[in-house]
């Protein structure tokens, strides 16, 4: 039996003003707002965050932000830095997406910067690796995929790896619906818990949560999450409606 609780997220991409935002987050509230089996994160884009923070703050929701630069502060114009985003109650950020990989040139040596500040402000990464199709049709996608953890991950403490959370995204599945099968799924997570466990050893590497995404809905979310070292879901297009995203919780709350 796991020890670790499952987490769902949703990731709105650039989706949702931040009246869409408040009323998407009322029907969640009101849905499941005050259930406690499942760590649930809301991910806004920037510009909603605050309003979103508002809207769930009687709820054992948490608040999470899609991106954040490493700095503090500084001309980065364009930019946020993680005390704003604290400001703000985020408690969660998203890192490495492979959206921010593939169209904004994000290196995992930038990635890591992030990671690292993160965790200095009191930020839990959700940090994001997958292999494209090519590589794994390459047969790479272990090789990438352990390149992405150990370089995001380098320079992270002991004390702070339990405040990590990984989403393996295999980038093909992203947003395509095709999702990946339990088998490559668990393989994957299995695979980047054994690289925690070199990391960081055995014990913190059992509390660390794997996410999956890519394509996850209601409708396949129950033989994921059933897997040993699935923990949970990083959500895109199926987070952006309450109904779904609503079973994809109780989905989580009843996988054993
Ligand atoms: C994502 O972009 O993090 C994601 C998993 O998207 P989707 O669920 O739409 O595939």
């Amino acid at each position: 039996m796991t020890l670790r609780k499952k987490l769902i997220a949703g990731n709105w991409k650039m989706n949702k003003t931040p009246a869409d935002g408040v009323a998407l987050v009322s029907e969640l509230v009101a849905a499941i707002g005050k259930q406690t089996d499942v760590d649930v994160v809301v991910c806004p884009p920037f510009t909603a965050l605050e309003s979103v923070g508002r809207g769930i703050d009687d709820a054992n929701f948490k608040l999470g932000a899609q991106n954040m630069h490493f700095e503090a502060s500084g001309a980065f114009t364009g930019e946020i830095a993680a005390p704003m985003l604290r400001a703000l109650f985020v408690t969660h950020v998203i890192l490495g997406h492979s959206e921010r990989r593939a169209l904004f040139g994000e290196t995992d040596a930038f990635i890591n910067q992030k990671v690292i500040a993160a965790l200095k402000n009191q930020l839990r990464p959700i940090l994001c690796v997958g292999e494209t199709l090519a590589e794994r049709e390459a047969g790479d996608t272990l090789k990438v995929v352990q390149t992405q953890v150990e370089a995001g991950l380098e320079g992270v403490g002991k004390d702070q790896a339990p405040n990590l959370i990984i989403a393996y995204e295999p980038v093909w599945a992203i947003g395509t619906g095709k999702v990946a099968t339990v088998d490559q799924a668990q393989e994957v997570h299995a695979f980047i818990r054994g690289l925690l466990t070199k990391l960081f050893g055995e014990t913190i590497a059992q509390k660390v949560r794997i996410l999956y995404g890519g394509s996850m809905k209601p409708s396949n979310a129950p033989e994921l999450l059933a897997q040993k070292d699935i923990d949970g879901g990083l959500i895109g297009g199926a987070s952006l409606e309450a109904r779904s995203f609503v079973d994809l919780v109780k989905a989580a709350a009843e996988a054993k």
